[in-house]
């Protein structure tokens, strides 16, 4: 008998029968609420009804178009569309499967256009899996170990994790800068790094906004050297930190946006946006793909994009953010293993220590598996995987936020006991 491989690994034991809004059924009924979204993934909720019927009408018409073969409207119509909420100026789009497949795009259109090899990542940043995109990622040697070698080239700065190093914000954003600047000292020549990759906020790794200060001394630098900066808004896009955008919190402006998850509701799509003129130095033909851009997966995200603006979920994320990381404090607050609660609108962390502010992974672990025991899907994060996550859809009610925070509650009891 075949059965799936063990290198996967389930975070909880759950088996979906079908979904609906921010709530998945197993086979026997019983709904969980669903505080993952499928990574952050499904932010009208399950199975909207505008993104099934879309997806219907598309698979009835045209399911695969292949874009380096023959063009399809949908993905013309959704290129349209993305100008209206992209930053200005990043009008041109290249599209793909995954946020991996988009960060790989992003990594090779920055060395085609600089002609630079290095590239410089943050500590705690997760890019993905793939082994360029691994070779990116700090979040935890885990996504690495047993790979190696992976790609030369790759030079890391800290990023202002201020609970990590037990200061405050101030105190890291100045040291993250300057190690910065050590790195383009010691590291990697400036001349030589043809891009820095920043996440707005750190999502595998631990939810951790940046700061503003951090992200401008980012940008100044990349400017002064003319290194591409590329925001990674795979997990931070479209409404997920209570603004369109995660960068627009702190005020910068990318050179490339890596954009994906939230995008179609669950259909594999990703991309990268860019000025026309950046966009240019990428060598024709040298990127491509089977099924990017695929017709469904547009459609889909089409009818998510006129969601998020006619249900103003980005409104939504903001104001159901506050009430989730407000309860969550709250928890923390009676529960002193919750050494820090953070995030960004529906991006809320809660980070497990021991009383000497050791990660204390086993009772994030246990407050996990409690709460899905509970009727509370969680997932975990950060480099012990002690930090769990609340990532909801974004179409989220107040009541279910506060029953989510019920057996949140309850979870850490058991956790705890
Ligand atoms: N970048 C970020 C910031 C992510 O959060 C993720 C996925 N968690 C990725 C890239 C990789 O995306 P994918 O799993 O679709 O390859």
């Amino acid at each position: 008998m075949t059965h799936l491989s063990p290198l996967l690994k389930q975070a909880t034991p759950v088996l979906v029968d079908r979904a609906e809004g921010v709530r998945v059924f197993d086979p026997d009924g019983r709904g969980f609420l669903d505080f993952t979204a499928g990574i952050g993934v499904t932010s009208t909720g399950h199975c909207h009804p505008r993104v099934v019927a879309a997806v219907r009408e598309q698979a009835g018409r045209l399911i695969h178009g292949q874009y380096t073969t023959v063009m399809h409207r949908p993905l013309l119509e959704l290129t349209e569309r993305l100008g209206t909420v992209l930053p200005a100026g990043l009008d041109t789009l290249f599209y793909a499967n995954s946020g991996s497949e988009a960060v790989e795009a992003a990594l090779r259109l920055a060395r085609q256009a600089t002609g630079r090899p290095n590239i410089v990542v943050f500590d705690g940043s997760f890019h993905g899996r793939t082994i360029g995109a691994a070779s990116l990622t700090r979040s935890g040697t885990r996504f690495s170990a047993g790979f190696a070698p992976l790609m030369a080239g790759v030079h890391t700065a800290p990023f202002p994790y201020a609970y990590h190093y037990g200061w405050d914000e101030e105190t890291a954003t100045d040291f993250a800068l300057r190690e910065l600047d050590y790195l383009f000292a010691t590291g990697t020549a400036p001349d030589d790094t043809a891009a820095i990759f920043v996440e707005p906020v750190l999502g595998e790794g631990g939810y951790v906004p940046a700061t503003e200060r951090f992200l401008a001394g980012v940008r100044e630098r990349a400017d002064r050297y003319g290194i591409v900066l590329v925001l990674d808004e795979v997990q931070t896009g479209f409404g997920r930190t209570g603004r369109y955008w995660g960068h627009e919190h702190f005020g910068i402006r990318p050179d490339v946006q890596v954009i994906a998850k939230g995008l179609a509701s669950g259909f594999p799509l990703s991309g990268i946006a860019a000025s026309e003129q950046l966009m240019a130095k990428a060598w024709p033909g040298s990127q491509g793909g089977t099924y990017g851009g695929n017709a469904v997966a547009c459609a889909a995200a089409l009818a998510t994009l006129s969601v998020i603006e006619d249900e103003r979920l980005v409104d939504n994320a903001a104001e159901q953010g506050r009430r989730l990381i407000d309860g969550a404090r709250k928890v923390a607050a009676a529960n002193p293993v919750i050494g820090d609660v953070r995030g960004l609108g529906l991006m809320v962390g809660s980070e497990f220590t021991g009383a000497d502010g050791a990660p204390d992974t086993a009772t994030a672990q246990r407050a996990q598996a409690a709460a899905a025991a509970h009727g509370l899907l969680l997932l975990t994060c950060g480099a012990y995987s002690n930090v769990v996550r609340m990532i909801p859809p974004l179409v989220v009610t107040g009541d279910e936020v506060d029953e989510a925070l019920e057996l949140w509650s309850a979870a850490v009891a058991d956790a705890t006991a």
